[in-house]
């Protein structure tokens, strides 16, 4: 059900039972002030009837009876009948018998003073009446035209402005939930007219203030981070596609070169080692680009596994160094490191170790001695690996951007590489819950600290 029809059958819900409540009360006090009010009325009869005919010797019954027809009227279809001590009918007005005294209503009224009671329309009061050690019984009746004529009247009024009211109060409840309601629908037709071709649109915030200008902010941020997602990956894509073009290109070039015309062995020799450079150069920008593409993606980090760090960065180095011979990569170990337990840490080898030879690799790249030293030390809950090398150092405006995907600083520009790496060594450290930070002088050398959380 939409959340318009539910407000709307709340509050009709609401102000119906209020006003049931109090249609209720009014008809059910007016009931009962009219019966009261009436059998007062009967009670006046009565008596005065009693008085006229026991008290005053004057007058006896068939006076009576001629005064009371000349004042008829005063109660519709009036009716006395008087009983004396012995349950003798004294007193009758009512000549066409519609009223039934029985031996044990006259008992029931000797016994309770007064007895309310209705017969067919009739309402009934019978009194019990002492005069001179005599005790009479008068029972009065009449029927109530007017007030039950009234209550009729009232009851009607009462049920056309109950239904009145209560199809305004569901009219003025669609309308006002619909006006209350009407930013979030806004909200919803500007959301779904958001796709990922104008993921710039932002939604409108109202007042600002209100609910739904926070859910409006909200939605707004969600999509601003949404847009920064779309254009990073579109970024990705174009640099990746570009920096695979480059090769291919290249190797292309060459095998056109070649084919032009009939060559000799030497000469094959030759193109097939540089398509091979070329092409093991595109393996390591491929991979490169897989394992960044693999580490963005995701928030695990699987399989984890127990490490030794020092291991792993010694294995590190001989790969980096069998790849490259002309390497100097040496590895030192603060004191800090208390037991070799110290250097236990749990996470992914293979991630680990792409991190370390990136960073190693930079440091011998980087530097004219192609050497890097790496230390490996301790602090209270992370284990601190520092790579540091001699080399050209990163300019201070580079150093911001560093670990962005496929950024290349101005001082290295004559060297060959893609940019992929730090970036890459930057979310897998993450991805174990750790730490990158870099102190670099232009020209004296950089040292890049790694810290992971001792698990
Ligand atoms: P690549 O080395 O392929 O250019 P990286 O992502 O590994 O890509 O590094 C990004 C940039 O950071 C490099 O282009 C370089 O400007 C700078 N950089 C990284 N390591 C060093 C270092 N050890 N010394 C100087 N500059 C470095």
């Amino acid at each position: 059900m939409q959340i318009r029809n539910k407000l709307t059958y709340q509050f009709v819900g609401i102000v119906a039972s209020v006003l049931l409540l109090a249609t209720l009360t009014i008809f059910v006090l007016f009931a009962e002030f009219r019966e009261r009010d009436f059998y007062i009325r009967l009670n006046e009869k009565a008596i005065a009837t009693a008085k006229l005919l026991v008290d005053e010797n004057d007058v006896d019954a068939a006076l009576l009876k001629l005064i009371d027809k000349n004042l008829r009227g005063v109660l519709p279809q009036e009716k006395v009948i008087i009983f004396d001590s012995s349950g003798k009918e004294i007193y009758n007005t009512d000549d066409e018998k519609k009223i039934k005294v029985s031996k044990e209503l006259i008992t029931s009224i000797r016994l309770q003073k007064e007895v309310h009671l209705k017969q067919n329309d009739f309402e009934m009061l019978g009194l019990s009446y002492n005069y001179n050690n005599n005790n009479y019984i008068i029972v009065a009746a009449a029927i109530d035209i007017y007030g039950l004529r009234k209550l009729k009247f009232l009851s009607i009024v009462l049920l056309v402005v109950f239904l009145i009211s209560i199809a305004a109060v569901y009219f003025s409840g669609w309308i006002y939930s619909g006006r209350a309601l009407e930013p979030i629908s806004k909200v919803v037709r500007e959301v779904d007219s958001i796709s990922v071709n104008n993921l710039n649109a932002r939604v409108g915030e109202g007042n600002g203030q209100d609910e739904i200008a926070l859910l409006a902010k909200t939605f707004n941020k969600m999509l601003e981070r949404i847009e920064a997602a779309f254009n990073a990956q579109r970024a990705f894509v174009g640099n990746a596609s570009h920096e695979l073009r480059n090769p291919l290109s290249v190797i292309r070039g060459q095998l056109e070169v070649a084919l032009m015309k009939p060559r000799d062995k030497k000469e094959y020799i030759e193109t097939l080692e540089s398509l091979l450079e070329d092409i093991k150069h595109l393996t390591i920008i491929s991979n490169r680009l897989l394992s960044l593409a693999q580490v963005s993606g995701v928030g695990l980090i699987d399989p984890k596994n127990e490490i030794r760090i020092d291991e792993l960065l010694l294995e590190t180095r001989e790969e980096l160094l069998q790849s490259t011979p002309e390497y100097n990569i040496n590895i030192s170990f603060e004191t800090s490191i208390e037991n070799d337990d110290s250097l236990l840490f749990q996470g992914n080898e293979r991630l680990l170790k792409i991190a370390f030879f990136n960073l190693m690799e930079n440091g011998c790249k980087y530097s004219p001695d192609h050497s890097c030293l790496v230390d490996i030390g301790a602090e209270k809950e992370n284990i601190v690996i520092r790579f540091s090398d001699k080399g050209v150092g990163i300019p201070a405006d580079d150093l911001k951007n560093i670990f962005e995907p496929f950024y290349r600083g101005k001082n290295v520009i004559d060297r060959k590489g893609h940019g992929i790496g730090l970036s890459l060594v930057d979310k897998i450290v993450r991805l174990h819950g750790g730490s990158i930070a870099v102190d670099s002088t232009v020209k004296k050398g950089s040292v890049f600290t790694v810290k992971l959380p001792v698990t």
